[in-house]
């Protein structure tokens, strides 16, 4: 709706669009044009910058912007990429894509019946339609003149020219429309014009137009109203349980036991940790059990930094006398500012018959 408001900005109505584009090329079709399609592109680039950051994160996409162009020549190809498929769409496909590529048209359209409010003309107000003629202009002005009856449709076909997807919403309602409501603003005008009263075409349903009755509570929306809350509810509580640190610890794949010295065994770790707060964290791993045994970090246990993932490696050393048969169950214990965050069992491998 923003690119077709920002047309009708420069362009004018949808007749004086067609009006423009039949006429040759002069200097203020060519400002028009050129000044609609660097906007087009603008926003477009906007866009797919905000599209991105959504993917790759904010400040990953800042990065890109303000380190060299030789060093992220792959983001810049994916944004340029976005920006020219965001411009084809909105300056282009528009509507089409809705009508044709997006799945969520449709979907909707199961979801519909002849209660449901949408852009609707009004049947029994309009019909029958016939021309505004010399008798109706007569009659605007207070005189009298005997004509057939007549519904307040003059077939003046504006709502199907403003229409972008070229449908007739008289003809009832469509799986191409989209809801743009362009239709009820260009009827509303005309109905202005010859003192009619608004809204022959607006948001009502089929069933409300026949019957008259506005709005009818029925199991169905009732149902849609309990998935709906179901869902959100299932959402929220997902958020709201969202561990902000998720930790893993697992013993390095293809790894055996090394022996140290004459009655100690190691083993090697890989430790995976995810921050999705804004603050850093610092970390510590303890040893819950077996109560004996050492922990030593390969580096060392630095911050994870807020809103990343961080991997670490570490031994454990445990002496023989705490091992039981070749695999001892083992417990570790992640702490950060003091405070356990979680408890993590695995495996150590050791000897046959240690
Ligand atoms: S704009 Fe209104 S009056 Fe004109 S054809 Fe459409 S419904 Fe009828
Ligand atoms: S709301 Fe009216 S103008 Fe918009 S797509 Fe539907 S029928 Fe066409």
């Amino acid at each position: 709706m923003l690119f077709r408001k920002i047309e009708y900005a420069i362009e004018g109505s949808a007749s004086k669009q067609r009006v423009l584009d039949s006429t040759p090329l002069n200097v203020m079709k060519f400002f028009k044009k050129s000044s609609k399609h660097v906007i087009f592109f603008f926003l477009s680039f906007v866009i797919a910058n905000t599209f991105l950051a959504y993917i790759i994160g904010s400040e990953q996409l800042i990065t890109i912007i303000t380190d060299p162009i030789g060093s992220h020549i792959g983001g810049l190809t994916a944004i340029t990429i976005f920006s020219f498929v965001f411009y084809a769409v909105f300056a282009r496909f528009r509507e089409q894509a809705c009508v044709v590529v997006c799945p969520y048209g449709r979907y909707m359209s199961s979801l519909v019946d002849e209660d449901t409010i949408a852009v609707t003309y009004d049947f029994k107000r309009g019909e029958p339609r016939g021309k505004f003629t010399k008798a109706d202009k007569i009659q605007q002005k207070g005189g009298e003149v005997q004509q057939a009856p007549r519904g307040d449709c003059i077939d003046c076909h504006q709502c199907v020219n403003v229409c972008p997807t070229g449908i007739d919403i008289r003809n009832g309602i469509q799986l191409e429309c989209v809801n743009c409501t362009a239709c009820m603003d260009a009827c509303d005008t005309i109905m202005t014009k010859i003192d009619k009263p608004i809204g022959l075409i607006r948001y009502s349903s089929f069933n409300a137009i026949k019957d008259g009755i506005r709005h009818k509570m029925k199991p169905r929306i009732i149902a849609y109203a309990v998935v709906l809350m179901v869902l959100i509810t299932t959402v929220s509580y997902l958020f709201a349980i969202r561990p902000e640190l998720e930790i893993l610890i697992l013993r390095q794949p293809g790894t055996m036991f090394q022996k140290i010295e004459i009655d100690k065994y190691a083993n090697f770790y890989v430790f995976q940790g995810v921050n999705k707060t804004y603050n850093d964290l610092p970390i510590e791993v303890r040893l819950l059990h077996p109560q004996q045994g050492t922990i030593t970090p390969l580096g060392s246990f630095s911050p994870i930094l807020h809103q990343s993932a961080k991997e670490m490696r570490f031994i454990l050393t445990l002496p023989m006398d705490q091992l039981s048969k070749s695999q001892t169950k083992v417990k570790f214990a992640l702490l950060s500012n003091g405070k356990t965050i979680k408890e993590i069992e695995t495996s150590f491998i050791g000897p046959e018959n240690p």
